[in-house]
């Protein structure tokens, strides 16, 4: 196992200083360098053309019995559950620098994205499976709990963020609701799959106020209805599997987990304090 002591830095884009150089920055295509916001439309086209999501974990690609274990896991929790791309690439390098340098402003941004990515689809989905009966007009959007000293160390809820940036762009058809809280405010450090596994047990918890009392469970309108769980980075996926299973408890019939970028395979995942869901 390896251990290390990290503590996270967050360049804040406070004062003046901090004023200017965010003002300027934010000025600047992160894809092209072209002047006018953090992502110019030709450079969005260019992630948009020909994409779909992708599995997080599926049988096929799985190398080993512990692969396909992981894999058939992850197939009890979420009817799907998919990444938009990796972190290498132009948009994973967009959520380290919003999550790492705690630049606001590229929340919205990165929500609108994901929203061409994932949700315009799902939304068609939906409306082709309420034809037959099934689906419904809305989709709720439940980001993963962020770490509360994380939030108060970056000044906002970065998930949070993201999801109303994807609710922005929605108008009306996915509402966010926060079904998840923080339990614990563990930082995942560990590298190997079953310290973070541990790490994130009981790590979040259902928000209370939307559980119903004699039950226990959420309502009738959310056991329904089709939820996605959204998070920033897929590690080792010990927090999203925990997280699902939460809400899967609570009820949730419907559920799809999403996470907006992953390592890609074979690539030793750098491991940074609080990487996961933080
Ligand atoms: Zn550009």
């Amino acid at each position: 196992m390896v251990k290390r002591q990290e503590k996270e830095v967050f360049f804040t884009t406070e004062g003046v200083w901090g004023g200017l150089v965010s003002v300027f920055s934010s000025l600047l295509c992160r894809g092209c360098g072209a002047e006018g916001g953090y992502l110019c439309e030709r450079c969005k086209k260019y992630i948009l053309r020909g994409f779909q999501p992708r599995e997080i974990l599926y049988m096929e690609e799985a190398a080993c019995a512990e692969e396909k274990e992981a894999a058939r896991e992850l197939e009890k929790i979420f009817q799907r559950a998919e990444f938009l791309g990796f972190r290498d690439e132009l948009l994973g390098e967009m959520v380290e620098e919003y999550k790492y340098q705690a630049v606001r402003g590229m929340g919205r941004v990165i929500g609108e994205m994901v929203y061409e990515m994932y949700f315009k689809e799902l939304l068609r989905e939906e409306a082709r499976e309420r034809k037959g009966g099934r689906g419904c007009s809305e989709v709720i959007l439940v980001p993963m709990a962020t770490n509360r000293r994380h939030v108060r160390e970056r000044g906002f809820d970065h998930m949070k963020l993201v999801a109303k940036g994807v609710e922005r762009k929605a108008r009306g058809r996915v509402r966010v609701v926060p079904l998840l809280e923080r339990a614990k405010d563990t930082v995942q450090v560990g590298a190997s799959d079953k310290v973070r596994e541990a790490q994130a047990k009981g790590a979040v918890r259902v928000n209370p106020k939307f559980l119903e009392g004699e039950t226990g469970e959420f309502s009738e309108e959310v056991r329904r209805v089709r939820v996605v769980l959204l998070d920033d980075v897929w590690t080792t996926g010990a927090s999203m599997k925990e997280a699902g299973r939460v809400l899967r408890e609570a009820g949730v019939e419907r559920l799809n987990g999403l996470v907006i970028v992953k390592n890609r395979r074979g690539a030793s995942p750098v491991i940074r304090g609080g990487e996961m869901g933080e």
